[in-house]
C-alpha cells in the first residue's frame, strides 16, 4: 500500500458508490481541470424522508499534501461499511459505537470530493514533489516557472488584498506567477476553483466545510485575515472604510467579525475534532482562528463563510482548515497512523456538529 495516484483516487470514489449504492450518491463535478480531467465528489447518508444538512468535505487543493485524498477515502469508506455491517468504528483509542455510525448518516448528508487539483496532484507525484499550484499555463506566457495557480487563494474572499490589507500585514498570497501563494488573474479564474463554489451551490443545505490541507497540525477556523471580534459587526471585509487597515497582528485598527454564537459554536466543533484525533494516539494538534497560522486572502474556508453575509439568499456555512502532519508527505507507515487520527477527528467533529 502506499499513496494513491489520480487514477486511483478516482476509481476509489467511483468504487464506493457501486459497492454502497442505497448509501450514496455520486455527484459529477461540472467542470474538467486544466488539463481536462474529470473529477466526481461521493454524497454518504442513508435515504430520509425529511431533506438533511450537508457537512462538505474537500481535499488535494494542494498538490503536494497527497495524504489529504487518503484521508477522505478511508473516512468514506469506513463510515459505509460500519454502516451496513451494522458495527462501530475503531481509530486506535478512540472508538465510535454502531449507535453514533447510524446517527451520523442518518442526521446528515456528508459530501467528499477528495481531489480538487488532480493535474497539480499528478506533476507532484511524477515529477515535482513539492509543487503546490495547479497546472494552469494561462499566465506563464511560456515560461514553465510560471506556470499554475494556488487553489486555494483564488476564490472570492478580499481578493483584492492590496487594497484590503495593512500595508505592513504581509498575506501570505501573490499577484505574481513566479510564487507559489500566486492569486489567479481574478477570483475564480481557476476551473478547479469553481468546481468547489459549485458544489456549496449544488448543495443548498450545507451547514459545515472542512478543507483537508497540511502541515502543522492545526484545527483552524475562519477567519484567515484578522483575528476575531464579536463586538463591532460594522468591522467587517465587505467595509470598504477599513481598506487598508485589516491583516495586522496585535493591532486595535481591525479585527473581523463574528457572531459570537458563531465564534462560539467554531471553536467548540475545532475543539471536538482535537478530542477525537488525541484519543488515537495522544497527538495534540491546536484549534484556532486561521489568522494565527498567517494571514490569508482567498481562501476556501473564508469564502464559504462568506457567502452567506455576502448574500443573504445563501445558507450559513461553518468552515475550517485542517493542517495535518509535520510535513507533506510522511512516509507511508507514517501517513496510515495519520489517516487514523484524522478521520477519527473527523467523526467525532460530525457527531458534534449534528
Ligand atoms: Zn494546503
Amino acid at each position: 500500500m502506499s499513496y494513491l495516484n489520480v487514477t486511483e483516487v478516482e476509481s476509489a470514489v467511483v468504487s464506493l458508490a457501486t459497492a454502497f449504492p442505497s448509501l450514496t450518491r455520486l455527484i459529477a463535478l461540472p467542470e474538467p481541470s486544466v488539463e481536462g480531467r474529470r473529477s466526481h465528489a461521493l454524497l454518504i447518508g442513508a435515504e430520509s424522508v425529511a431533506p438533511k444538512d450537508s457537512c462538505v468535505l474537500t481535499g488535494g487543493l494542494h498538490a503536494r499534501e497527497w495524504g489529504s485524498c487518503e484521508i477522505l477515502v478511508h473516512l468514506a469508506a469506513d463510515l459505509l461499511e460500519a454502516y451496513q455491517g451494522h458495527s462501530g468504528l475503531a481509530y486506535g483509542g478512540t472508538a465510535f459505537t454502531a449507535d453514533q455510525v447510524r446517527r451520523l448518516l442518518n442526521g446528515l448528508d456528508l459530501v467528499v470530493f477528495p481531489l480538487v487539483n488532480p493535474d497539480g496532484r499528478r506533476y507532484s507525484q511524477a515529477l515535482e514533489p513539492m509543487w503546490r499550484k495547479n497546472r494552469d499555463p494561462a499566465a506563464s506566457g511560456g515560461d514553465p516557472a510560471r506556470i499554475g495557480v494556488d487553489i486555494n487563494r483564488n476564490f472570492d474572499f478580499l481578493f483584492d488584498f492590496t487594497t484590503a490589507f495593512a500595508p505592513t500585514a504581509g498575506p501570505r498570497v501573490s499577484t505574481d506567477p513566479l510564487d507559489e501563494v500566486y492569486q489567479g488573474p481574478r477570483p475564480f479564474s481557476e476551473p478547479e476553483t469553481r468546481n468547489v463554489a459549485w458544489l456549496f451551490d449544488a448543495l443548498p443545505r450545507t451547514r459545515w466545510y472542512v478543507d483537508v490541507h497540511s502541515h502543522a497540525q492545526d484545527m483552524l477556523y475562519v477567519w484567515g485575515d484578522d483575528e476575531n471580534q464579536s463586538v463591532e459587526p460594522d468591522m467587517n471585509f465587505r467595509n470598504p472604510a477599513f481598506d487598508g487597515a485589516r491583516g495586522a497582528a496585535d493591532d486595535l485598527d481591525y479585527a473581523e467579525f463574528l457572531e459570537k454564537g458563531d465564534a462560539d459554536t467554531a471553536l467548540l466543533l475545532a475543539a471536538r475534532f482535537c478530542q477525537g484525533l488525541h484519543g488515537v494516539r495522544g497527538r495534540t494538534y491546536k484549534p484556532m482562528s486561521a489568522f494565527h497560522l498567517y494571514p490569508t486572502s482567498g481562501t476556501s474556508d473564508d469564502y464559504a463563510f462568506s457567502r452567506h453575509l455576502v448574500d443573504p439568499d445563501k445558507g450559513k456555512i461553518l468552515a475550517f482548515t485542517i493542517e495535518w502532519g509535520e510535513q507533506f508527505q510522511p512516509p507511508w507507515a507514517e501517513m496510515e497512523r495519520i489517516i487514523l487520527d484524522v478521520d477519527a477527528g473527523l467523526v467525532q467533529f460530525c457527531l458534534a456538529a449534528i
